[in-house]
């Protein structure tokens, strides 16, 4: 048996010589440094002990030799467990409880800081943003080129992502070598990559977005990234004619559009622009396209199932759409309540089924079971619905919807509404806790110089939508709390305005 997830990107390799990530100072790896240096932390891990199964917790900043420990974890038949590195010791020590790790590394300067939170673990080890620190030293004494991947088969654990936990703690979702293999495939085949791509690579690498699918579809196809610690429009725009392709999130398209800089000619070299991890506004799409002339290709995924939908690379890439199920996903909306599918444009509760879909939640085995249906569909949180053509959108999460005197309110169809009217940037639509309606329909809105008042904002709205889905407030504010992904953070503003309506 091979090490299937390694393997790929083995099989891919189309010169040692050929660069695989150049460095935000310069510096570059090739394919060769890359089977060297992993298999170099393989070795160095197997000799504190690691056995297959283990788990090697990371919680350090993006570099080249973050990668190159991710897949010497892989190799060495362990699962790989990367932590965000907003993470604060008390959070940490929950994580490394729950997934007791063998070997947990982490930023020098950060180790003493997370003294506590790392006792019992077997090998604290260091890892910097420079590639520098006792992992690096272990690996150092180690030969990686000659290093012998362990087996592992598809259905073996490659890594454990914990999920941003909105609500409850977070869940680590167990990934398996062909869960992995099989999306970065289908993204190879679905998005054209070839050796020859070069994508500007600006995500963080701990979540999904920035570890699996640009990192692995690159790999898989023999491309070359190049590396940015963090979202930089500047930098982005520096590097953008040595490029052709671009991955980011709803952010990377909105600050980007705010650089004088962004033009046709700077992007002439780009073939493929992706976006995802949070909504595109229709509005950022059209904007993205009348600048460059390329149209943004939003898809839709999560932790758990990986990538589940894409627009189409030829043919209509559709603004406020995900696009259509991916190759080997089945995908289906169905009635919350009684899981039977629902009508074309109707909004329900979207399920995937397929290789792409994770095993289970870490030691939750009740959790898991109670997402799953019977017939083997992951239930994904999300509401959305299926247009006559096949696309699908993304309507929120199911936890987001708005339940008001008894009636449905999907704060997307409002915000859209919100959104569409002169002097408003964007706008996030919660349910705050109402003595009479059980929830009001909330509004949390940017506007720009010229906005309407809160009045003018509901009086425009009343003509348009139904009165119980109209905001009883709308509050201006200078922005919205988002994540790290670009995430609106609807759960700090529900409880920013909780007692809003004097409960
Ligand atoms: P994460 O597990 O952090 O990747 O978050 C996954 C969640 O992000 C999904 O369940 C969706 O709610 C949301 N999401 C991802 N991509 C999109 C998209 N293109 N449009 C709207 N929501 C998205």
């Amino acid at each position: 048996m091979t090490n299937h997830l390694f393997s790929l990107v083995r099989d891919g390799i189309p010169a040692p010589a050929k660069t695989v990530i150049e460095a935000h100072d310069g510096r570059r790896y090739s394919y060769a440094d890359l089977v060297a240096r992993s298999g170099a932390y393989a070795a160095a891990l197997v000799a504190a002990g690691v056995a297959p199964g283990d788990r090697v917790a990371v919680q350090a900043d993006k570099s080249a030799e973050f990668i190159f420990l991710y897949l010497g974890v892989v190799r060495a038949g362990a699962v790989f467990l990367p932590l965000n590195t907003a993470y604060t010791p008390a959070e940490i020590g929950y994580f490394l409880g729950d997934a007791e790790p063998t070997v947990f590394v982490c930023d020098p300067a950060r180790r003493e800081a997370l003294t506590e939170a790392a006792a019992g673990i077997r090998h604290v080890w260091t890892l910097d943003g420079a590639g520098a620190g006792s992992a690096a030293d272990a690996a150092d004494g180690e030969d990686g080129a000659t290093f012998a991947d362990l087996p592992r088969g598809p259905g073996d654990l490659a890594a454990i992502l914990y999920t941003s936990g909105t609500t409850g703690r977070s869940k680590g979702a167990m990934l398996t070598h062909d869960n992995l293999a099989s999306n970065a495939k289908v993204m190879v085949e679905v998005w054209r990559f070839t050796a020859d791509d070069v994508l500007i690579h600006a995500l963080p690498v701990f979540h999904t977005h920035g570890l699996f699918v640009a990192t692995n579809t690159v790999l898989a196809s023999g491309g070359s990234m190049l590396f940015l610690p963090r979202l930089d429009p500047k930098a982005i725009l520096a590097l953008m004619p040595r490029a052709t392709a671009m991955m980011g999130v709803p952010t990377f398209y909105t600050r980007l559009l705010k650089e004088p800089g962004l033009t046709r000619d700077v992007t002439g070299t780009i073939r493929l622009f992706v976006s995802g991890s949070a909504p595109l506004l229709a509005e950022t799409h059209r904007d993205w396209q009348a600048r460059t002339g390329h149209a943004i290709l939003e898809r839709y995924g999560m932790t758990e199932t990986n990538m589940s939908t894409s627009n189409p690379y030829d043919g209509d890439r559709v603004a406020g759409t995900v696009g259509f199920p991916l190759p080997g996903v089945s995908l289906r909306v169905v009635d919350p309540e009684t899981g039977a599918p629902v009508a074309t444009d109707e909004v329900g509760m979207i399920e995937v089924k397929g290789a792409n879909v994770f095993k289970g939640y870490w030691r939750m085995p009740e959790k898991t079971a109670a997402e799953f249906t019977a017939d083997g569909f992951f239930i994904t949180g999300d509401l959305g619905k299926v247009d006559p053509k096949g696309y699908v959108h993304i309507v929120g999460r199911g936890k987001d919807l708005i339940i008001s005197g008894g009636f449905n309110v999907y704060p997307k169809e409002v915000e859209t509404e919100i959104d569409g009217m002169a002097g408003i940037v964007e706008s996030a639509v919660i349910g705050v806790p109402h003595p009479d309606f059980g929830e009001a329909v909330t509004a949390v809105v940017v506007g720009a110089g010229d906005a309407p008042d809160e009045a003018a904002v509901i009086a425009g709205l009343e003509s348009r939508l139904a009165r119980f889905k109209c905001p009883k407030r709308v509050l201006f504010v200078d922005e919205l709390p988002r994540n790290a992904m670009g995430k609106v953070q609807k759960n700090v503003l529900r409880e920013r305005y909780k007692d809003l309506y004097g409960q």
